[in-house]
């Protein structure tokens, strides 16, 4: 027989039961973590938001309560009324560690079917068998306190912002299709037969509208949707910090965001000097084979074709050789330096070469063919020590302009950086709370790209495509280049990286409709296309169009990253798989027909 919740009212959390509080009563209200039954003593971990109490039924002191607790089984709800006591000996693993409830009544609330897995922290259960039951993984602390942090940093961020002058405004979610380089999730129109809704990738048309409505400084947590092909570290439906500000320069967003960011740090005790560092988006190739470098390491590239020249006939090849140094990698052995060789493979190297930097000297068999001379230079270019190994890779073939050397490089980087354990990344820990994980430790390195070419070549496409989306702003010089040269026309656009993960990226606009309308003709869109799609936007922008410029961050990642998780399902309450499925509600699915004959939908059946 179940009781009832009746008059009973809850007095504290378990979670937050401390010695203050010793000899107060106390109603409590959550789950059964754990039940022990000593015989005439019955122990159970009671859980809830906060974290676990321990509770005490007593047989001899409350018989009732105590035969009671004899049913209790795991995940049941209770309530129990009792007293906070010292425990005899206190457990330092959980913060009410040194209390216990001596319990004088129990009333169970409801039962539970048993859980597929145990509730606790170290769970055995496949992450399908998580998300399927996402309910009992979320009862768990850490996704509990990933939740927490979330709230914290997405609060703080608000404040911040309303501080500094924006409003938050909605922008709508059934609207046409915005640009952003995914596909569109398209809602059919019951009203209008035949036609269709797209929801947002971004609010980047409202918001650029709302800066020709005068309203100076918008923000919005915006839900943004982009149907992509499946990858890891994507969601289809995620979250950002969406703002766009007018009369700027790309210096006026850069300090927003600074401010804001430092604040949001802050809510997991990390300060972070202003201004974050600027690179080039080419220096950032150069030195660390990547658009999103992570600086929390050394390990830069140094551009080592010059010296490979000689021996180009025998190691037959043409294209560029890039080197870095493995901090302290003179002592792998020959097997790992054979698994090196094949993840440069697999990155796309033609070969990679090594020179071991050692007391008693340089070994490298490269030697025989480019002379001792050539070999320590390599390793002087790369900046390698005693006791480091130089690992150069060479790779034909130029990868959207840039060296792809360069790029196999920068993932030889992070690679070695994650093997040989030189990234200062700090580790995530239970405080006795249970309720911490997020900690200050570690590097966090803030660094702002630019000088981004406006468009990208789209092999698959067979013509420019916007390097962002279509509205970035173009450096006013190189308007010129436009129809005659579009590879060199550089964008006003910029990205946020944080210890190598992109965590957004913006631009100052294009303002003018005529610019705008030239933009459109480069990408190969007619006058009659620009029109169709973009018409109402072109139109607003001849009306009075202020300079603007903005940006969006992902907060689903800077959460992740604050977290120190590796994934960001860990951050989001119902996510879904990499293959955009939300396994708990089992989302996509059908629909009954009649709805489909409501939409005038006829399935053609899989591709
Ligand atoms: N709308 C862009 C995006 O979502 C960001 C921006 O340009 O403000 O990536």
């Amino acid at each position: 027989m179940l009781d009832f919740l009746g008059n009973l009212k809850r007095t504290h959390y378990a979670g937050a039961l401390r010695v203050a509080h010793e000899g107060q009563s106390v109603v409590l209200m959550g789950w059964v973590a754990r039940r022990r039954d000593l015989g005439n003593l019955i122990f159970i971990d009671l859980r809830d938001r906060e974290g676990i109490a321990q509770i005490v039924f007593n047989k001899d002191q409350s018989a009732a309560a105590h035969a009671k607790a004899e049913t209790l089984r795991s995940e049941y709800v209770v309530a129990i009324e009792g007293r906070v006591v010292r425990r005899q000996k206190a457990n330092p693993e959980i913060a009410t560690g040194e209390v216990e409830v001596v319990a004088s009544a129990l009333h169970i609330l409801n039962t539970s079917a048993t859980p597929p897995f145990v509730i606790e922290e170290e769970i055995n259960a496949t992450e399908e068998t998580r998300l399927r039951y996402r309910y009992l993984d979320l009862r768990r602390a850490k996704p509990q306190a990933n939740l927490a942090l979330r709230h914290k940093v997405i609060l703080e961020i608000r404040n911040a912002m309303s501080e500094l002058g924006f409003y938050e405004v909605e922008t709508p979610m059934l609207t046409r299709a915005t640009p952003e380089g995914a596909r569109d999730y398209l809602v059919p129109s019951r009203v209008h037969p035949g036609q269709f809704y797209a929801l947002p990738q971004s609010p980047q048309i409202f918001k650029q509208i709302l800066m020709i409505s005068g309203l100076d400084r918008y923000f919005q947590i915006a839900r943004c949707f982009r149907d992509e092909d499946l990858r890891a570290d994507r969601q289809p439906d995620f979250t950002q910090l969406d703002l766009e500000m007018s009369f700027v320069r790309p210096e006026d967003v850069f300090e927003v965001i600074e401010q804001v960011m430092q604040r949001a740090m802050r809510v997991i005790g990390v300060n972070v000097a202003a201004p974050f560092r600027r690179m080039l988006y080419k220096d950032a190739i150069r030195r660390y084979g990547s658009d999103k470098p992570d600086l929390r390491f050394g390990m830069e590239l140094a551009d080592v074709t010059q010296f490979f020249d000689a021996g180009r006939e025998t190691l037959k090849f043409e294209g560029s050789v890039f080197a870095l140094t493995a901090t302290g990698g003179a002592t792998l052995s020959r097997k790992q330096l054979d698994e090196l060789a094949e993840k440069a493979k697999g990155f796309g190297a033609r070969a990679m070469y090594t020179i071991k930097v050692a007391p008693e000297g340089i070994a490298s068999a490269l030697a025989k063919t480019l002379g001792d001379e050539a070999v320590k230079k390599i390793a002087e270019a790369a900046g390698a020590k005693s006791g480091d190994l130089v690992v150069a890779v060479a790779a034909q073939k130029q990868i959207k302009g840039t060296e792809a050397a360069a790029l196999v490089a920068g993932q030889m980087r992070l690679h070695l950086a994650e093997k040989l354990n030189v990234i200062p990344a700090g580790r995530p820990f239970a405080t006795a709370q249970g309720k911490s994980f997020a900690s200050a430790q570690g590097k966090w390195e803030f660094v702002w790209l630019t000088g981004f070419p406006l468009f990208e070549w789209s092999d698959t496409e067979n013509r420019w495509a916007p390097a962002q989306h279509p509205f970035t702003g173009i450096v006013e010089e190189d308007l010129e280049k436009l129809e005659t040269a579009p590879w060199e026309v550089r964008s006003k656009g910029y990205d946020l990286v944080l210890n190598g993960v992109e965590l957004g990226s913006g631009s100052v606009r294009i303002h003018r409709a005529d610019v705008q309308a030239r933009i459109f003709r480069a990408l190969g869109l007619s006058d009659e296309q620009a029109r169709q799609r973009f018409g109402f936007f072109l139109d607003a922008l001849s009306f009075g169009t202020p300079p603007h410029g903005g940006i969006a961050l992902g907060l689903d990642r800077v959460v992740m990253l604050l977290a120190r998780e590796k994934s960001l399902r860990e951050v989001i309450a119902f996510p879904k798989t990499t293959a955009a499925q939300d396994l708990m509600a089992d989302a996509p699915n059908t629909v009954p027909q009649e709805q489909l004959d409501d939409l005038g939908i006829a399935i053609k059946g899989p591709k």
